[in-house]
């Protein structure tokens, strides 16, 4: 399909994007790598009437430690955090999630930011930052604020980023050497996953097991208290709303859920 007409402008600032976005209204949208948003427009799921193009500010583009976070520019392409060998250092559960993001051609495109804000609960990038503890950085006309993960999360596609506002950055905690697994299920290879899961440091994530990306509050509430780690995955599923569609109904995602965290917290006891 062919997107509906759009204007389209180049932001050469994040300021630029901000008075942008300000200027357009409800008629905006950002555009970051285009891999989310560009096939909603073709779908025609997405009108808006002016793309502000965010995709080369490199002043959003970097991958730094800053004290006991590492901070990631919103502008951060899936394939520079693939290879990156500070965050393979730092926070090793980023850097692999972001290897197993679509194919090659979408990690060179890709922004984490796009990923975050875009709110796709069957996304990888939001299932490793949630499970990471981390917190997202918002720029608006009134000043930047930090949300945490857990807060930024608020429904099907939505987050805490509002109309006016742009995520310059995201922080993860630096979790160096502490165990991790991340267990994706696909149907093929560079699929979104099916279900996935993150788990790191006692918190475990799950993707596309409710209208958001979810923490599995009853399997980490058992890990508190002492439970193995099968009787802990074996309630990941609970106070989850699955979806149903072609790739699987509700029970086998839930079946798909207990068993992934069963892995992914097999593997975070073993693997650093
Ligand atoms: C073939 C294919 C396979 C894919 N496979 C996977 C997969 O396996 N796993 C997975 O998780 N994802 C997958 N994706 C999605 C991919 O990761 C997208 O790139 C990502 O979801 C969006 O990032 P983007 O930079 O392309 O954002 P865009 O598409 O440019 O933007 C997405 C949304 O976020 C908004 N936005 C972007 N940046 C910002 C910002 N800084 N501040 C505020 N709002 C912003 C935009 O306005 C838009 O609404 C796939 C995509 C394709 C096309």
């Amino acid at each position: 399909m062919i997107p509906a007409p759009f204007d389209y402008v180049r932001a050469g600032s994040p300021e630029e994007a901000l008075s942008l976005l300000a200027e357009h209204g409800d008629e905006a949208k950002l555009l970051a790598g285009g891999h989310s948003l560009l096939p909603l427009m073709k779908l025609r799921m997405a009108v808006p009437g002016v793309l502000v193009d965010i995709g080369r500010l490199p002043e959003l583009r970097y991958v730094r430690v800053e004290g006991d976070e590492v901070a990631i520019g919103a502008l951060t392409r899936d394939r520079e955090l693939e290879h990156s060998s500070l965050l393979h250092a730092e926070v090793p559960l980023l850097a692999h999630v972001a290897g197993q993001v679509g194919d090659p051609q979408v990690r060179a495109r890709g922004t984490i930011g796009g990923s975050l804000a875009h709110g796709d609960s069957a996304s990888d990038l939001p299932t490793a930052v949630l499970a990471l503890g981390g917190s997202m950085v918002i720029q608006g006309p009134s000043g930047t604020r930090t949300v945490a993960a857990t807060d930024f999360f608020r429904g099907y596609f939505e987050t805490a980023i509002g109309d006016d506002e742009l995520l310059v950055e995201v922080r993860v905690p630096r979790t160096g050497r502490v165990g991790w697994g991340y267990e994706k299920f696909t149907r093929r290879a560079n699929d979104w996953p099916i279900i996935a899961v993150a788990a790191v440091d006692g918190r475990v994530a799950m993707a596309n097991m409710g209208a958001t990306v979810l923490r599995a509050s009853a399997t980490e509430r058992a890990l508190a208290e002492g439970a193995s780690l099968a009787d802990a995955a074996a309630l990941a599923h609970e106070r989850t709303s699955p979806s149903a569609d072609m790739h699987a109904d509700q029970e086998y995602r839930r079946h798909l859920a207990r068993e992934l965290t069963r892995r992914a917290l097999e593997s975070a006891s073993t693997v650093s």
